[in-house]
Order: C-alpha cells, then sequence, then structure tokens
C-alpha cells in the first residue's frame, strides 16, 4: 500500500509528526501550479520565494530519505492544478491512501474536501502542528457576542500558554497591555538594524515562471532574493530580531519613516505564515528575552501579543466567518483602486513611499498597511473587495487566513464593526505625528481646502459626515462627531466639496 501526502506551498514546517521517520511506503508531493498563482495577481517576489522555498524544502526531505514526487511550474505533465495533479500522482505511484495537512485558506480546504469526498478510497486530513488555538477557539470563545475583542482572547491565550504570567496567574508587570508605553515616533537613532537576510540568486526559476507565462507586478528581485528559504534561513533571522530589533519594538512599533522601511518590525510574517518557524518557539524565545534581561517588558509584551494574540485571533475571526466573510461591504463603499496602487507613482508623500515600498519589497509594516494605505482607501470609499485583492496580492506575508479579517474587518470596517470597535480612520495630523512623510510633501498637513490641502483632512470629516448614520451613536467616536456638530455648515459645505472633488480625481493626486 503507497500513501501519497499533499504538502501546499504554506507547509514548509520540516518538524511536522509526519518527517519523524522514514517510510518507503509514503511519497510526499509538492505541487507548482497556475492555480494557486492565477487566484489573485501576485507580487513578484511572492511568487518566487515559495517556490523556491518549496523546492528547497523537497530537496530536505529527499536529503532526509523520504520519497519525493515535486511537480515543476514547466512539467509538461503538470494538469496546473491540485485535485487534477493529484489524480495523475496517485496513478503513477499506485496510491491507495491520500492524505493532507489541514490547509488555512477556506478556498482549499473546500477543494481537498471535495476531492476527497468523491475518492472512494481511504483519505485523511492531519493538522499543521502549527498554531496554537483551534479553527474555533475564537468562536467558542465569542459565542453571542457582537464584538470580538482582540483583547479578551489575547488574555485567554495567555493564560491558557502560561505566556508572560506571575506565579499567582496574574500577568507579569501587573498589567496584561502596554501599548500606551509604545507610540512614539522614531527620531533617527538607534539606527534600523541592518537587513542580514540572505541574497538568494533564482533567475533561472523566475524565467521558467515568467515562460509558463505565470502574470505578476513589482520587483522580483530574482538575482537577490531577500526570503528566508527553509527553517535555517528564519531561525537566524529569528536571532538577528531579538539581538538587534526587539528591544525597541516596542518604543517605534507605531513608527514610520521615509528612512528606513521596517524599522524594528521583525520581518518574520513570511517565516511564519509558510511555517517554517512556529508561533509558539517565537513567543518562547521572546519571552527568554525579557527574563534574562535583554529586553524592556514593554518591546517584549507589544511583541507577543502580535503573534499569541492578533495572529491567532484573526484565523479565528475568519474560519467563523468564511464562507462570505469576503463579500462583506457594510459601509457600501465601491469606488474602484487607483492605477497608482500598481504604480507607486502619487503626489501624497506617505501614499508614495507605502505603496513604492510594498511594490519594491513586498512588504509593508502594520501602521503603513493600516493607517497610510488602509485609511486612505477607507476614506476615499474604495470597494473592500478591490482592497482586498491588492492586499491579498502585494504581501510577501499575505495567505487568505490572515490578510482578509486584517483587510475587510480591522482596515476597512467593511464586517461593521466586529473586529474593530471604530473604523481606524484620521486625517493628516496622525500621519505627521508618527512619522516624516508630511515634511518635503506636497500638500499642506495643517489645510482642510483649498489646492494644497492634504488630501487626508476632508476625507476624514467628510468619511464621518456621510456615514453619520452609521456610526454617529459609536462612543468612541463622539468627540470627533461633537466637533462636526460644532462646525460652521459653510465650512462643512467646503469640506463636504473638497472630499468630492478628491473623490473623482483620485488618478491624479
Ligand atoms: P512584526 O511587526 O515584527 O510583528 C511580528 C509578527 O506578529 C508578524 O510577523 C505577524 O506574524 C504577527 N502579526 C502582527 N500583527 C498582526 C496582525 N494584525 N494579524 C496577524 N498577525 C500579526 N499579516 C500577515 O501575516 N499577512 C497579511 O496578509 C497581513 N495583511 C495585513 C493587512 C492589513 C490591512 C493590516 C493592517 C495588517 C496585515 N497584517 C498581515 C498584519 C501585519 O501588518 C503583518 O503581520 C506584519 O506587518 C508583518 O511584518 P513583520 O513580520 O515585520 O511583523
Ligand atoms: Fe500624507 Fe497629507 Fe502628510 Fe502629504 S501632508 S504626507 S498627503 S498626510
Amino acid at each position: 500500500m503507497t500513501v501519497l501526502r499533499l504538502i501546499l506551498g504554506d507547509q514548509l514546517n520540516p518538524r511536522h509528526r509526519w518527517f519523524d521517520q522514514v517510510d518507503g511506503a509514503v511519497v510526499y508531493t509538492l505541487m507548482e501550479v497556475r492555480q494557486e498563482t492565477d487566484y489573485v495577481l501576485h507580487h513578484a517576489q511572492k511568487i518566487l520565494a515559495i517556490f523556491a522555498a518549496m523546492r528547497d524544502f523537497a530537496r530536505h526531505l529527499r536529503a532526509a530519505g523520504h520519497r519525493v514526487d515535486y511537480v515543476a511550474i514547466d512539467d509538461p505533465a503538470n494538469r496546473q492544478a491540485l485535485p487534477a495533479n493529484l489524480d495523475l500522482l496517485r496513478d503513477r505511484h499506485g496510491a491507495t491512501a491520500f492524505e493532507y495537512q489541514a490547509p488555512d485558506e477556506w478556498r482549499l480546504d473546500r477543494q481537498l474536501a471535495d476531492y476527497t469526498q468523491a475518492l472512494g478510497s481511504p483519505a485523511r486530513m492531519v493538522d499543521t502542528d502549527h498554531f496554537l488555538s483551534a479553527r474555533d477557539t475564537a468562536a467558542g470563545l465569542f459565542q453571542g457576542r457582537r464584538r470580538w475583542l482582540m483583547e479578551h482572547f489575547y488574555r485567554h491565550m495567555r493564560r491558557v500558554h502560561g505566556v508572560l504570567l506571575e506565579p499567582d496567574g496574574g500577568p507579569v508587570g501587573g498589567q496584561w497591555n502596554f501599548d500606551h508605553d509604545n507610540r512614539k515616533p522614531w527620531p533617527g537613532l538607534p539606527a534600523e538594524p541592518d537587513d542580514s537576510r540572505p541574497r538568494h540568486d533564482h533567475g533561472a526559476l523566475w524565467r521558467a515562471i515568467t515562460a509558463a507565462g505565470v502574470g505578476s507586478f513589482g520587483d522580483p528581485m530574482a538575482d537577490r532574493l531577500p526570503w528566508p528559504l527553509n527553517r535555517a534561513e528564519a531561525l537566524a533571522q529569528l536571532d538577528a530580531f531579538l539581538a538587534q530589533g526587539l528591544r525597541h519594538f516596542g518604543d517605534y512599533q507605531d513608527a514610520m519613516s521615509t528612512r528606513g522601511w521596517r524599522l524594528f518590525h521583525s520581518l518574520l510574517s513570511f517565516a511564519l505564515n509558510t511555517k517554517m518557524l512556529s508561533p509558539a518557539e517565537v513567543v518562547a524565545r521572546a519571552e527568554e528575552e525579557w527574563r534574562r534581561g535583554a529586553a524592556p517588558l514593554p518591546a517584549v509584551e507589544g511583541f507577543i501579543r502580535q503573534i499569541l494574540g492578533w495572529r491567532e485571533y484573526v484565523r479565528g475571526v475568519y474560519w467563523a466567518h468564511m464562507p462570505g466573510y469576503d463579500d462583506r461591504n457594510a459601509l457600501g463603499h465601491d469606488l474602484p483602486l487607483p492605477s497608482w496602487f500598481w504604480t507607486g507613482q502619487v503626489g501624497m508623500r506617505c501614499l508614495a513611499h507605502a505603496v513604492g515600498q510594498s511594490l519594491r519589497h513586498a512588504y509593508a509594516h502594520h501602521i503603513q498597511r493600516l493607517m497610510v494605505i488602509g485609511n486612505f482607501a477607507l476614506l476615499a470609499g474604495l470597494a473592500p473587495a478591490a482592497v482586498h485583492r491588492w492586499y491579498l496580492g502585494v504581501y510577501i506575508d499575505a495567505f487568505e487566513w490572515v490578510e482578509l479579517p486584517n483587510t475587510l474587518g480591522m482596515s476597512q470596517f467593511a464586517d461593521g464593526g466586529l473586529m474593530a470597535t471604530k473604523p481606524y480612520v484620521s486625517g493628516a495630523a496622525y500621519i505627521d505625528r508618527m512619522g516624516d512623510y508630511c515634511r518635503g510633501c506636497r500638500y499642506d498637513r495643517k489645510a482642510r481646502v483649498g489646492p494644497r490641502a492634504c488630501p487626508f483632512n476632508a476625507l476624514y470629516w467628510d468619511f464621518l459626515d456621510r456615514h453619520a448614520a452609521a456610526l454617529s451613536a459609536n462612543l468612541r467616536l463622539a468627540l470627533p462627531y461633537r466637533q462636526l456638530a460644532r462646525m460652521d455648515p459653510a465650512d462643512r459645505a467646503a469640506l463636504r466639496a473638497q472630499a468630492a472633488d478628491t473623490r473623482r480625481r483620485l488618478e491624479t493626486l
């Protein structure tokens, strides 16, 4: 009896239980397929890094003695879809059973469940041995609640996993969350850590990908691909972050700068989401840094909250609300994305930098994603499904289970406030406070109307005005709604006109 085991491109975990023993009756397969390159237009680095990491993983398995049948993008036998290739491989190896690890995306979960149901031979889905909570942990915790507050979920996870706890079960340092310490702009020092990531030459693979007709956008960096492609490289990147970045992570977590593109962020999301690293080990290593006095508690707590809290929480939101979550559009927004989302050629300095670096590096840090690009998309009224597709394509770490709740829920408020207690919107003042974008911008951050007025300002007030029916009862928006109510009617009309004009000429901002 031969068992065929499928490994998806984001399941590159060499410590998975499957690989504990070498078994000649098991054939592993990884597949480079158009089904996966084409469901959205992806950044070139994302396609290249995933395929290169899959190839590295297959080499690693073979070297350990496992049997592997790898289906390359240019293999003439490649049928370019998972089910058709699985049929082919089952025949080729005379497989009498099929196994796969639980997919993280609803789309693939459905496809493989349908496939196995129709098989008529033994088939089994096993856990990925990766996450710290089950698909339905959040749903159980929030049963019957209208709002799913991340903080509630996070404290639960701290307790369950015994992270940053006193022996009596309370939080170390006397509080669960040190966020109020974590909101400083970055003055330029300490210096941004060196980019010590490995550089790989994958020119030949890139040529094969393009020759196969795969579309993409952004800079492929094919001769110096800067992402970790296996567990050893991912661990080296974790070490570098713990040594240089972690201690400053808290202070500058929300900072933005034209002088740096990653500041003190870890760049670990690709390694985590492809499962080269486990969230448990990253959390444990960060906690250890605090316990040995190498990093302050607010920094370590802030970092751990992202992984033990946010990352697991958004996955819970995803599984509880799919299918259908991707269609939500609570505010009825419908404008198409302006073309500069694919070129970075826009006069607004903050957007030019954040979009530009997304196209160059396939990366932007959290505040750029949320408070620059996402903030603008929400204020301007761009269609959330189109915004979702852009985020899903552009970022190296974008897999739907994590991208969709962050984009549609957190950033675009399209779920009507399930995840966010209020929309993440601001005028220029926030962007100016947290970074240096506004200095040197052709727009005036203080002006609300007129040709040089920063577009964020009128769009912000107009957004509140347009959506007053849906949002004015929100207590967290009470202050701006009071300001709006006190505004001179002529000023309010001028803001409306300015915003309408801005929304008409998004292409030329
Ligand atoms: P760091 O800032 O160093 O954080 C450490 C780790 O915490 C990250 O690697 C990531 O695994 C985790 N993390 C932090 N914030 C979040 C969050 N909100 N949700 C889930 N995990 C989090 N993250 C993705 O992994 N994939 C996405 O497609 C994605 N899309 C996003 C879209 C929007 C609109 C927003 C606002 C955020 C999105 N995030 C996404 C979350 C976050 O921006 C990225 O995880 C982070 O920027 C990755 O960079 P880093 O590894 O340097 O993170
Ligand atoms: Fe962005 Fe406005 Fe500041 Fe220019 S002035 S950088 S458009 S926030």
